[in-house]
């Protein structure tokens, strides 16, 4: 942070009212996450209200570890105990007094501030303009994309004296958001990367959305824009003045006239400036889109005064890389968590926060780079030990020359390898078994090489989950419901394909009430790998109830016959068990009819071994506005029987009907819970919000092989494939054992591969399939989208006429799920 601040100068800075005696230490960090603080008694706790849990909860355990400082809300009622303990400041809100310190903190860095905003790249131009800068300067910039009004704040944070420029990225999703970014960030140079349609639900219009965005360079120097993008460029110009407007273009006459060759591998960029000045660049890759967001990156560093030879010297370094954070599976059961384009100590505290998040294992083990920061290897070391002090990492391979000095300030076990190279000289993956490894560091080490190496195969096919999606979906549903309905998460299934352990832990750290499973043994995988959220299993087998006895999950009871097994195991083992009842009110699936009831009541004024957790039903047309009044009717009936009940169970009792439709349709029906399921994994089946979730997972494959066949050729089994006038296939190493439908062949389905459409030609074979790519520069070993971002599988799954829910779950275990934050 720029400047530490007194409690008292923060209560000015933010309004707040002070309680209790002043700390005489200066605040020298800030967080909003308990688990952030460093150094207790210069720390700063803000605690916020968000949607998965209430900063306040966590102020008696921060007090007792020795937090000083605490920004509260107004309405917090200081325990008693705590008033002698620390110093409390009380503000109307403390999301806002947030912003407010970050604005202060803002006003004390006099040197150059980017900020960029757009639909897209954002992120992608924030990093490479930080690599390229970072030649000539010592950049700070917003961790991974910490963008939106927490992010933000924490991005300035970050912000230190001796930084000389900084790079802040800005997302809003919903009109009257920028104007509390611009007011922190307040840049001298601005980047609008471009203009999409996605989050479009939160705006008029697209021009309202584009006025909104540019609300963050009212007070800038320089803008700068692409004045080919029609729909964006008319309206920037309409509302800056000409003089702050860097503009570029493919045509001549803007600021900077750019034209782009594309090269063997690779391309060359070519700008002429309104000077007449010309800058020629090479650089590594030649998609569109890459091509567009280093344009940015490179005018950006110009207009900042770096030479042409540096920035094409930072260039040098950039790939066309993965810069997300990922968790792979690792060989004998280790679980490797991928941050091998990390060069800063921000991204290495956002991926160690990720490591804690995961379920335990073994060994927590960093494997870390020398970071390549500007500035004194002292003093980056000196913060870097301070910061993994509070992770319990049990050994840290250092490679590199400096990061040596980092055995000094760690306490666990310290290798040092002076190069990757020697590290993987002597790197024995057999040393590895069920461990946690976290492998950061800088691009130039080309750590992917020590990733490989520990990392389980992994062929053609992958699902990749987008974790930060997963949030996100979570946090709408979330927003529908009071405030106390609690949320049980259906992760049947192999949690709808995306794989249940992972999932499980995620849904754990986000403030999950309940998991349900559909079978027993699938809840004891959960608790075998460290799952501890409460459990109910849907359909437990007679046979299974000692299972669910022995691993703490609380099975459903359907009928009088099985309430009495259950009843008779808990006797018979002196055992008692939590259970969950199913009132059948319309599905006539599993479930006690309305008719049973008294015969039920019986059972439960007899049975003192058995708790009933909670009482359920299920809609069976929630997402289908012609079963509305269906859903209705059941909706009373469970009313009905929901109050014969009541009478002879606890209280505590939770009652609960709806599902990822019923949540959305009838808001009035939460009960105590809801059962989120297909919602959470992407799909709004009611089509109410159709744009409001985001896509969580991406189903990928690779081409095999390529071939050119003449006219008249056929491809696949039974010659259903016909190329009348020849042309080129690709081969995918995908089939329908992994998933793939054969519904799908001789053209119902299609893959993305660049972007571009390829048909689905002949028959879907096992494990291969064939595509269209007549007309596509393609090759062996790229990439193909069979659904994701692009492809929904909504309308795959109308294609072949099922539902989203079957695509999900038929994906195959064989599959290998790769987890990442965005
Ligand atoms: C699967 C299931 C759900 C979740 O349904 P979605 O439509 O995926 O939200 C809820 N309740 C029960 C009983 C289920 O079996």
């Amino acid at each position: 942070m720029l400047k530490s601040l007194s409690i008292g100068q923060i209560a000015e800075i933010t309004n707040g009212q002070k309680f209790g005696e002043s700390e005489k230490n200066l605040i020298a960090q800030i967080a909003i996450d308990s688990r952030q603080i460093i150094h207790p008694s210069q720390s700063l706790f803000v605690a916020l209200k968000g949607a998965k849990a209430d900063g306040h909860s966590f102020i008696p355990s921060l007090v007792d570890l020795g937090v000083g400082n605490l920004l509260v809300h107004f309405d917090y009622v200081i325990p008693e105990e705590l008033k002698s303990k620390a110093v409390f400041l009380k503000v109307d809100d403390t999301r806002k007094a947030l912003q407010k310190i970050a604005a202060f903190q803002r006003s004390q860095f006099e040197k150059p501030v980017v900020s960029i905003t757009g639909s897209n790249g954002k992120t992608i131009v924030k990093e490479w303009l930080g690599q390229i800068l970072s030649q000539k300067f010592h950049v700070a910039k917003s961790p991974k994309s910490y963008n939106s009004q927490v992010g933000v704040p924490l991005s300035i944070f970050g912000i230190e004296e001796d930084h000389q420029v900084a790079i802040l990225e800005a997302g809003v999703s919903k009109s009257g958001e920028m104007d509390a970014l611009a007011e922190m960030i307040r840049p001298n140079l601005g980047i609008f990367t471009n203009i999409g349609t996605a989050h479009q639900e939160g705006f008029e219009s697209l021009e309202q959305k584009i006025l909104e965005k540019l609300k963050l360079f009212k007070n800038s120097d320089f803008l700068i824009y692409c004045r080919d993008q029609k729909s964006l460029a008319p309206i920037i110009e309409r509302n800056f003045r000409e003089e702050m407007l860097i503009g570029w273009s493919d045509q001549a006459g803007a600021d900077f006239t750019r034209s782009v060759k594309l090269l063997e591998k690779g391309a060359k960029i070519i700008f002429v400036k309104s000077d007449l000045n010309t800058y020629t660049f090479q650089v590594p890759f030649s998609d569109p889109a890459s091509i567009e967001n280093i344009t940015h990156a490179i005018i950006a560093a110009l207009t900042l005064g770096q030479a042409a030879e540096s920035i094409q010297k930072g260039i040098d370094h950039l790939k066309s890389i993965d810069m997300r954070l990922t968790l792979k599976s690792g060989i004998n059961d280790s679980l490797l968590i991928d941050d091998t384009y990390n060069n800063d100590l921000a991204g290495l505290k956002v991926a160690l926060d990720f490591m804690q998040q995961q379920r335990p294992k073994k060994r927590k083990i960093l494997i870390l780079s020398d970071l390549l920061q500007q500035g004194s290897p002292e003093r980056i070391y000196a913060a870097v030990s301070e910061l993994i002090q509070s992770y319990q990492l049990d050994l840290i391979i250092g490679v590199g020359t400096e990061i040596a000095v980092l055995e000094k300030g760690f306490s666990g076990k310290f290798e040092n390898y002076s190069s990757s190279e020697k590290l993987l000289e002597s790197l024995d993956p057999e040393r590895f078994s069920n461990d946690l490894i976290l492998i950061t560091g800088a691009r130039p080490f080309g750590f992917e090489r020590v990733v490989n190496r520990l990392q389980q195969r992994i062929h053609g096919t992958t699902l990749e989950i987008n974790l930060n999606a997963l949030t996100h979906n979570f946090n709408f549903y979330k927003k529908q419901l009071k405030p106390k309905t609690k949320v049980m998460v259906m992760v049947k299934a192999f949690a709808y394909g995306g794989g249940a352990v992972e999932i499980a832990n995620h849904l754990q750290t986000m403030g999950a009430d309940y998991l349900a499973v559909a079978f027993t043994d699938e809840g004891v995988i959960l608790r075998k790998h460290g799952i501890s959220l409460p459990i109910m299993v849907l359909n437990p087998l007679e046979e299974t109830i000692e299972l669910c006895s022995e691993f703490d999950l609380e099975p459903v009871v359907f009928s009088p016959e099985f309430y009495k097994t259950v009843q008779s195991f808990c006797e018979a083992n002196g055992k008692s068990i939590s259970i969950h009842l199913d009132l059948d009110t319309g599905m006539h699936r599993l479930g006690f009819e309305e008719n049973q009831l008294d015969e039920l009541k019986q059972l439960i004024s007899n049975g003192n071994k058995i708790q009933v957790a909670s009482v359920y039903t299920h809609l069976v047309g929630a997402d289908e506005e012609i079963h509305r009044d269906f859903s209705l009717e059941q909706l009373e009936r469970f009313k009905r029987m929901k109050s014969e009940l009541e009478g002879i169970l606890p209280e505590k009792t939770l009652f609960h009907a709806l599902n990822s439709a019923g949540i959305v349709a009838f808001p009035e029906f939460q009960f105590d819970m809801v059962r989120l399921g297909i919602g959470l994994y992407g799909v709004e089946v009611t089509g109410k919000y159709g744009t409001s979730l985001r896509s969580i997972s991406t189903l990928k494959t690779t081409i095999s092989q390529i071939k050119e066949l003449p006219a008249g050729e056929t491809v696949g089994y039974s010659r259903k494939g016909m190329l009348k006038d020849g042309g080129k296939i690709g081969t995918l190493s995908i089939g329908y054992a992994d998933g793939y439908d054969r519904r799908f062949s001789n053209g119902k389905g299609y893959v993305l591969i660049q972007g571009k459409k390829a048909p689905v030609i002949g028959n879907v074979c096992m494990d291969m399939c064939m595509v269209d790519v007549t007309g596509l520069d393609v090759k062996a070993g790229d990439e193909a989208i069979i659904y994701g971002e692009g492809i929904s599988l909504k309308e795959l799954a109308d294609r072949i006429g099922t539902i989203p829910y079957e695509l999900l779950t038929n994906i195959s275990t064989r599959v290998k799920r790769i987890y990442y934050l965005d």
